[in-house]
């Protein structure tokens, strides 16, 4: 692993990186690219068996970076465990430069009627996907300013937060006023030198994904395959990460305040997902 990123090409060399919903999915994918890049990252989850193990395969696959993979428990709805894994982060590494939100939950794995729904799965979407990333931007805010280098926050939001149909009113309010606050946060923190950005993928199968579909992977990525604008084009978390560097990296150091869709050009051509 170490050596599928040349030295001379990475672009987060020494950075301190934390990811949230880093256990599984595009947040693991992301860990393992950050780590091919140079930098130092934390995982954090709830998912702690599988990000112990995460950490532990990574940094077999990479003896010299061993010492740069950490996992560490995080709930992003609990302001104390938020606020220690920031602390952590700065004691373990000697500062934070990319705070990537990246935790979310989709709900009731069936879709109800809106008529249906409750209103405790609503405030638990809200919990996790919004709140979440207030407090992970908060306390990144929190040691990224007076720490006086800049840096950069990231989120990740939707493709839900151009097309609709796609999910539930909460997933996609949550999702939406993500953007809204990284759109805040853009102009607050602009002037200490943090960037602010979110990305908005497509549909990509994660475990996620295929709990709710419960179809094969083949079958969801053959369906966004047939509607994507590039020709045979499946979102995989790899093209998730390979954004997440681009904004974490000094190539994005011009780059605040977008929500960059990652999606095969889905959303172009697409209003609704049916
Ligand atoms: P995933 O389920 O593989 O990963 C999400 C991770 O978040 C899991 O490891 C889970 O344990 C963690 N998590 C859940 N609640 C948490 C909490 N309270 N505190 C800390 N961690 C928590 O799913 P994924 O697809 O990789 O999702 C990552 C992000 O991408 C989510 O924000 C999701 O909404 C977003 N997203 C996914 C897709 C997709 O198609 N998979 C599309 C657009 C956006």
């Amino acid at each position: 692993m170490d050596s599928s990123v040349a030295k001379s090409k990475r672009r987060l060399e020494g950075k301190v990186a934390i990811i949230t919903g880093g256990a599984s999915g595009i947040g693991a994918a992301t860990a393992k690219l950050f780590l091919q890049h140079g930098a130092k990252v934390i995982i954090a989850d709830i998912q702690d068996q599988l990000g112990i193990s995460l950490s532990k395969s990574l940094a077999e696959h990479c003896p010299a970076a061993a010492n740069n993979i950490h996992y560490t428990h995080c709930d992003v709805t609990s302001e104390p465990d938020v606020k220690s894994l920031v602390d952590f982060a700065v004691s373990k590494f000697g500062n934070l430069d990319i705070m990537y939100n990246n935790a979310g939950i989709v709900g009731d794995h069936e879709r109800l009627p809106v008529q249906d729904s409750s209103t405790k799965d609503f405030k638990r979407i809200m919990d996790v996907n919004l709140l979440g990333a207030f407090l992970g931007a908060k306390h990144a805010a929190r040691v990224m300013v007076p720490a006086k280098r800049g840096g950069v926050i990231l989120f990740t939001t939707s493709m839900v937060t151009m097309v609709g149909g796609m999910a539930t009113p909460a997933y996609g309010a949550s999702k939406h006023a993500v953007v809204g606050i990284m759109r805040e946060l853009c102009m607050e923190l602009g002037e200490h030198g943090i960037r602010v950005n979110c990305i908005a993928p497509g549909t990509v199968a994660t475990p996620m994904t295929m709990e709710q579909v419960k179809v094969d992977r083949e079958v969801v990525e053959e369906f966004f395959k047939s509607k994507a604008v590039l020709k045979d084009t499946v979102v995989k978390e790899e093209d998730i990460a390979e954004a997440a560097v681009y904004l974490s990296s000094d190539e994005g150091k011009v780059v605040s305040g977008v929500n960059l869709v990652v999606d095969g050009g889905f959303s172009s051509v697409n209003t609704t997902y049916a």
